[in-house]
């Protein structure tokens, strides 16, 4: 395999330092849109062709220091495999580990407290087919009632079970978590996940919400699956954002 060596010095394949830098503009992405949580909140990646072996954003930055060397390779308990003078958030990856483990679809995962999917997520009734980006939701997202922080391993069975077939899991009074095989794919769906949140609480301040028929959006989802149907889902909305991110600051490449 060939290897290329980082300016960590930690020497990795092509293949992790590209997973590094897609990683890295993903926090970025996060960082420009507003979707950060002071030094919390983790999106994970497996590291390519190596069982076992994740990146993590360090414990103690923020989304808009992240850069491609400074994130951590840990494994599936959260121990480190890569030498670094930041700490791992373990109580924090403690649900990631879990999805990681057990769903073997599941290669990225986000799990943030943005205000509006927060909102949600502790409303009656959760998300609601009420606006177009909702509707690509409906029927797809599970809920899991709110148990206090998940730092307990012994509330995977439940998370697990809760989640089912859905690959987005509502977690009640907390936050969603939204698991992907790619970034991109990830990204775009909390993309569209935040604005159905927005648009809907933004809506009911204003109104009554117009709730959409079920035949209506399976309609909508017959149709939007059409047209979404690329070779690599949700990249050109990615780079588009990293365009943006560029703009910026480009030190994540590094
Ligand atoms: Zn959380």
């Amino acid at each position: 395999m060939a290897t290329t060596l980082a300016k960590s010095n930690h020497e990795m394949t092509d293949e992790e330092w590209q997973a590094r830098q897609q990683l890295a503009a993903t926090y970025r992405i996060f960082a420009m849109m507003g979707w950060d949580e002071a030094i919390f909140n983790h999106i994970t990646v497996k590291v390519p062709g190596e069982d076992g072996a994740f990146l993590i954003n360090p414990f103690g930055l923020h989304f808009s220091e992240v850069k491609a060397s400074n994130l951590i390779k840990i494994d599936i308990d959260g121990n480190k495999l890569s030498e670094s003078d930041y700490g791992v958030n373990k109580a924090g990856f403690v649900q990631h580990s879990l999805f990681h483990r057990h769903l073997h679809d599941a290669h990225c995962i986000i799990h943030t407290h943005t205000t509006a999917t927060a909102a949600v997520c502790s409303m009656e009734g959760g998300l609601q087919p009420v606006n177009f980006y909702a509707c690509n939701f409906a029927g797809k997202l599970s809920y899991h009632d709110f148990e206090g922080v998940t730092v307990r391993e012994e509330e995977g069975e439940r998370l697990l079970e809760n989640l089912g077939s859905n690959r987005i899991l509502m977690l009640k009074n907390h936050g969603p978590v939204v698991i992907a095989p790619t970034l991109p794919i990830a990204v775009i769906q909390y993309w569209a996940l935040q604005r159905a949140c927005e648009i809907q609480l933004e809506t009911m301040r204003a109104g009554d919400p117009i709730v959409v028929s079920q035949d209506v959006i399976d309609v909508h989802q017959r149709d939007l699956f059409m047209a979404q149907a690329s070779a690599e889902p949700g990249k050109a909305e990615f780079d588009a954002w990293v365009r943006q991110v560029d703009k910026i600051d480009t030190s994540w490449r590094e």
